[in-house]
């Protein structure tokens, strides 16, 4: 750990610090070298190079998941009068994206395991429904065979009318990965990228992967969709709907451009691609086994705690990406775990809670949203402590995070 985020946050052990070394460093000094700062040749790389370690078809890079999940409704046609169904356990933004496109966020209660209910889902679909956001929670996927069945039922299908061309290619209401948390995570033995009808990554600055803020939308569509084409209308749709980005029009004789589409601005800089860039070639083979190892630690220290209830890393589908430890702690009162987070925090350790249900947030309880109707969600929460979590937290740390944290438990219980 530098010293640089021990003063930072005033901790010995920060939460979730950005992961830069020389290598990063380097990248981004040479595009501030090259002449060339926004979207250009570095955003390329980045794509290219995510593509890749998805397996995805397409990749575009934006400035934030949240106007990648913008874009993606545009692409969508989503209008007002359209329902988004989403988990009331999820920060902010899922919702927020809704509201920006003028749709009703409608929310539904989580599993155990903090990922969306499909059950709840199949009782939330109403010809209205659109689309349906499910959440990666911690790095988590979440079940995404059961979610396809859902909205590829016969009921789910017989309600649905496509707006548009887009809407008609699938026929249903779509399945969109909030991915925030999930960049490297397995379903079926591929990314779980493959496993939504679209996917859509953060890279903001506490993200497995960061570019400062950005976000990654991974297409792999199916067959009645060109990704190719689609992959174009995103790109033109994220930078003006000009026909030339200012890379291509700085090329000598070629400053003509046209605007063909009322496009949003939400590009990626070059100077932000390149920090994702040099992180991300190392993801694989170092930082995402990095974050595997700490979490595997933590399980292992906490193990035979009986009032340890620990997060899924792997079943028989899934493997996480092991973005957060969201610890549970049986039987603690909402007042009870604040009060552990504290005296954590005052001897040099910085946990986090994830997330306040949305229910509970001011923006949604005067719309008219209400807890009591998202128990599990509030159960997953009121217990709920994320540990330090990132590729360079060492093993000594990790011992002592697992101390502190019983010895403060049995003195606030
Ligand atoms: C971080 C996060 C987002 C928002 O990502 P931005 O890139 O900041 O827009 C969305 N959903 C979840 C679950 C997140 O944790």
């Amino acid at each position: 750990m530098s010293l640089l985020t021990e003063n930072l946050t005033g901790l010995t052990v920060p939460f979730s610090p950005p992961y830069i070394d020389e290598d990063i460093i380097a990248e981004v000094v040479d595009t501030l070298r090259s002449g060339w700062i926004t979207t250009g040749p570095k955003v390329q790389q980045l794509e290219t190079l995510a593509k890749d370690f998805i397996g995805c078809k397409q990749a575009v890079c934006v400035n934030s998941w949240t106007s990648g999940a913008t874009l993606v409704f545009k692409w969508l046609g989503i209008k007002p009068g359209d329902e988004i169904i989403i988990p009331a356990y999820t920060y902010a933004a899922t919702a927020l994206t809704v509201l920006h496109a003028g749709a009703t966020p409608i929310m539904v209660d989580v599993l155990d395991d903090c990922t969306i209910d499909p059950e709840q889902v199949r009782k939330a679909i109403t010809p209205r429904t659109k689309a349906i956001i499910a959440v990666d929670f911690g790095g988590w996927p979440c079940n995404y065979g059961q979610l396809l069945e859902v909205v590829s039922g016969d009921e789910a299908k017989a309600g649905f009318t496509g707006a548009n061309t887009v809407q008609q290619g699938f026929g249903r209401p779509i399945v969109i990965a909030d991915a925030a948390h999930s960049l490297g995570a397995i379903y079926n033995g591929v990314s779980a990228a493959l496993a939504s009808d679209i996917t859509i990554f953060s890279l903001h600055a506490v993200k497995n992967i960061t570019t400062a803020e950005g976000g990654l939308i991974a297409l792999s569509l199916p067959e009645q969709f060109s990704n190719d084409e689609v992959y174009k209308w995103m790109k033109l749709n994220s930078l003006n709907g000009q026909t030339k980005d200012a890379f291509a029009k700085n090329n000598e004789g070629a400053w003509k451009y046209d605007i063909v589409a009322d496009g949003l601005k939400i590009n990626m800089t070059d100077v932000c691609a390149a920090i994702g860039l040099a992180q991300l070639r190392k993801y694989k083979d170092q930082l995402l086994p990095a974050r595997r190892q700490v979490f595997d630690r933590y399980s292992s220290l906490l193990s035979g705690k009986e009032w340890a209830i620990m997060p899924s890393a792997q079943d028989d589908r899934r493997i996480s990406s092991f973005h957060l430890y969201p610890l549970r702690i049986k039987n603690i009162s909402e007042q009870q775990r604040d009060e552990i987070i504290k005296q954590m925090a005052e001897n040099g350790v910085a946990a986090n809670v994830h997330f306040i249900p949305l229910p509970m947030l001011t923006l949604f309880k005067d719309m008219g949203f209400s807890i009591t109707d998202f128990p599990v969600a509030y159960r997953n929460y009121a217990n709920e402590i994320s540990l330090p979590l990132y590729p360079t937290l060492s093993f000594d740390h990790c011992v002592y995070i697992a101390e502190l944290l019983e010895k403060v438990y049995l003195e606030v219980i």
